[in-house]
């Protein structure tokens, strides 16, 4: 017999699985979500099923070891993710695991999603880094997790997708289509070839404000990044804000404007041709900071 309480964790984790394939965040028998029911018992999504055309009544129910203890199909393979998630966050009682394509292309780039721009992201978030690369459904992918979940409710992992988690099944989603959201709109940024940058002390405001709106802040920012190299649980964030020294709110992103040196190049090329030069602020600057360099 089924409580009231398991039968709306049911439904919750099929209406989640059927937004994330309506949305393509999996393909195929990709991706699974999970939720704790109590103390002894956490309800998950079966293997080889698509999350677009689940029913309530296709969930396997497992202990904290992941051993089945009711359901008529076996576990998803990725079980032992979500447990390490629930043994590092007794806060947490939902985790949920896709491949949603943009933010997998930045996993896959190697390219964090750790820079201040979005206010909302920096107010829920926060930073969302790389989980180093494991084989999917083997003891390497917890093992990479445990590494950063202490200090982060959204990662990506290496070459393979991102994982959220939260307090309930469908707040663990939308931090699923918040990931998405930023990296689209971090890619489209990238592509209009700059992205400025929210200041460290706005981020500070923005963190301020979670509190109103009754967010909880997964961990505090890293005061010296560079510690964190050889830790193996890391308790805060990294997050790419820069001092702005002023009353600057927004700050020109200067590893953005570098990466335009090869565009500037090239547009100097064309120049000479038809003796005209238009260059943006940002592409003077980058010219000049390289040429700087190249001095030294
Ligand atoms: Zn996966």
């Amino acid at each position: 017999m089924s409580t009231r309480i398991e039968e709306q964790t049911r439904a919750e984790i099929v209406e989640a699985g059927r937004r994330m394939y309506a949305r393509g965040y999996v393909a195929s028998n990709d991706g699974n979500i999970s939720a704790r029911l109590d103390e002894t018992r956490i309800l998950t999504t079966p293997k080889s099923v698509s999350k677009g055309f689940m029913t309530p009544d296709m969930m396997v129910v497992v202990d904290y070891e992941g051993k089945k203890l009711a359901g008529d199909r076996d576990p998803s393979s990725e079980l032992p993710m979500h447990l390490e998630i629930y043994r590092n966050r007794p806060d947490v009682n939902a985790v949920v695991h896709a491949h949603p394509p943009l933010a997998t292309g930045f996993a896959v780039a190697g390219i964090p999603l750790t820079k201040a721009v979005l206010a909302e992201v920096v107010t829920t978030l926060g930073s969302i880094p790389i989980a180093e690369y494991g084989t999917p459904s083997t003891a390497e992918l917890p093992a990479a997790v445990r590494k950063y979940i202490k200090a982060h409710d959204g990662l990506l992992l290496a070459n393979h997708g991102a994982v959220t988690c939260c307090r309930t099944v469908m707040t663990a989603y939308y931090k699923m289509e918040t990931i998405e959201h930023f990296a689209k709109i971090s890619l489209v940024a990238r592509l209009l070839g700059r992205e400025h940058l929210i200041s460290r002390e706005e981020v500070e405001r923005l963190q301020g404000l979670r509190g109103m709106y009754g967010i909880a802040a997964p961990a505090p920012l890293c005061a010296d990044p560079s510690e964190l190299v050889a830790t193996d649980q890391i308790l805060c964030q990294v997050l790419e804000a820069p001092e702005a020294g002023g009353s600057e709110r927004l700050v020109p992103d200067v590893a953005t404007s570098a990466r335009l040196v090869p565009d500037v190049a090239s547009t100097l090329r064309q120049a000479s041709r038809d003796g005209e030069i238009r260059l943006t602020y940002g592409e003077l600057t980058a010219l000049i900071a390289d040429a700087v360099k190249n001095l030294r």
